[in-house]
C-alpha cells in the first residue's frame, strides 16, 4: 500500500479565488482572510463581474454572495455552472444563516457548498481547502483522461494518428462520401529503402527521419485531410472531397516536401525519398473502404516496382496511371 508522503492536505495554495460580494466590509474581510492564508484572491462587486472574470479563465474557486444588486448570487451560480460544465469550477455561496431556502435552492442549481454569515474563520478556511482539494483531484483525472484520449489515437513517435484511429476515421469518411456522393482519395506513402537507412545510420537516426517525414507530410496537406502512420515507415493520407487531379496535386506536394530537401540530423544530411500509391472513390473497382486501401496498396507496389521515388495512381481493372510528376 502506498502511504502519503505527508499529512498536509494537498490544497492548492497558489489557487485563485474570486470573491463576489457587494458589501465592502465583508468583501475585504473575506479577501484578507484568504490572502492571509496564502491564497491568491481577486474581488468583484457583482455577479456579472464574477461571470466575466470566470470567462477569462484561471479561476479555481468562486465565493458568491447570494444577496447582490443586479444578477443575484443564485443566478450567477447557475450561469457559471453552465459556462464551466466541461470542467469543474467549484462555487460556494455566502448566505445568511437564517436563509435556508436560498441554501437549498443554491445546492439544487449546482452550488458545491455554502458558508453562513457571519463566518467562522476556521470553517470558511476548511471548506475552501476542501473544495480546492476536490478540484485538484478532478483536474488530475481530467488531465489523465485527456492524455489517455490522445494516446489512444496518436502515434507517439510521429504525433500522427495511429493505425486504429485511421480505420475509424476512414470508415466515417467513406460513409460520408457514399451518402453525399462526394469523392474521396487516399494515398499510401512509403519511405524508400528505409531498412538500408536504419542499417547504415542506426535506428535513432531512422526515428528522426520518420518524425521529420511525418512532419513534412502533415505540412503538405490540408487541415481536414487525415494523416496517419499506417505501419513502420508507411503513412496513409485520407483526402475528403478530393478528385483525381486534387489527389495528384497533394501527392506531388508530399513527394516534393519529402524528397526536395535533405533531412538534417547532427550536422549530417540525409536524402530521403518516398513512393506514393493513390486510389480514388468512386471508381469502377473501388466500392468499399477496403477496396480503396487495397487499390492504394497496389499502386504503391507498382511505384516501388518501377524504381521508387515516384507516384502511381490506381485506376480500373488494375490499370495504373503514372503521372509525369514524381517520376
Ligand atoms: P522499400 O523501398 O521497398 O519500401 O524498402 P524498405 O527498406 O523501406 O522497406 P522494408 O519494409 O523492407 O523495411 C522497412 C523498415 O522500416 C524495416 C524496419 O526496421 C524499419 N522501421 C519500422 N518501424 C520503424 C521505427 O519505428 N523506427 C525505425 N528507425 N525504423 C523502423
Ligand atoms: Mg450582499
Ligand atoms: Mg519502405
Ligand atoms: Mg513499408
Amino acid at each position: 500500500m502506498e502511504l502519503p508522503a505527508s499529512d498536509t492536505p494537498p490544497d492548492k495554495k497558489d489557487a485563485l479565488i474570486v470573491v463576489a460580494e457587494d458589501d465592502r466590509m465583508t468583501r475585504e474581510y473575506v479577501a484578507g482572510l484568504l490572502k492571509g492564508h496564502g491564497f491568491r484572491v481577486e474581488t468583484v462587486q457583482s455577479g456579472q463581474e464574477a461571470i466575466d472574470r470566470v470567462t477569462r479563465g484561471g479561476v479555481d474557486l468562486v465565493l458568491l454572495d447570494i444577496m447582490m444588486p443586479g444578477l443575484s448570487g443564485l443566478d450567477s451560480c447557475r450561469l457559471i455552472k453552465t459556462l464551466t460544465k466541461d470542467s469543474f469550477l467549484p462555487v460556494m455561496l455566502l448566505t445568511a444563516k437564517t436563509d435556508t431556502d436560498s441554501r437549498v435552492e443554491g445546492l439544487k442549481i449546482g452550488a458545491d457548498d455554502y458558508i453562513c454569515k457571519p463566518f467562522d474563520e476556521r470553517e470558511l478556511l476548511a471548506r475552501v481547502g476542501g473544495m480546492l482539494r476536490i478540484k485538484g483531484l478532478h483536474d488530475d483525472v481530467h488531465r489523465a483522461k485527456r492524455r489517455l484520449t490522445k494516446l489512444a489515437v496518436q502515434d507517439e513517435l510521429t504525433g500522427l494518428y495511429n493505425y486504429r484511429y485511421l480505420h475509424t476515421r476512414l470508415a466515417e469518411e467513406f460513409k460520408r462520401a457514399e451518402r453525399y456522393r462526394d469523392p474521396l482519395a487516399c494515398a499510401m506513402v512509403d519511405i524508400d529503402h528505409f531498412k538500408q537507412f536504419n542499417d547504415q545510420h542506426g535506428h535513432d537516426v531512422g526515428d528522426v527521419v520518420l518524425a521529420e517525414v511525418a512532419h513534412r507530410i502533415r505540412g503538405a496537406v490540408r487541415e481536414i485531410d487525415v494523416v496517419a502512420r499506417y505501419g513502420g515507415e508507411e503513412f496513409l493520407l485520407v483526402l475528403p472531397s478530393t478528385h483525381f487531379s486534387g489527389a495528384l496535386t497533394v501527392a506531388d506536394r508530399v513527394w516534393r516536401a519529402v524528397g526536395g530537401v535533405p533531412v538534417r540530423k547532427a550536422g549530417k544530411e540525409f536524402d530521403v525519398t518516398v513512393s506514393l500509391g493513390i486510389a480514388l472513390y468512386p471508381s469502377r473497382d473501388v466500392r468499399t473502404k477496403d477496396q480503396l486501401l487495397k487499390a492504394a496498396d497496389r499502386a504503391l507496389y507498382q511505384a516501388k516496382d518501377d524504381g521508387r521515388d515516384r507516384i502511381c495512381v490506381f485506376q480500373h481493372q488494375g490499370y495504373i496511371y503514372k503521372p509525369d510528376v514524381g517520376s
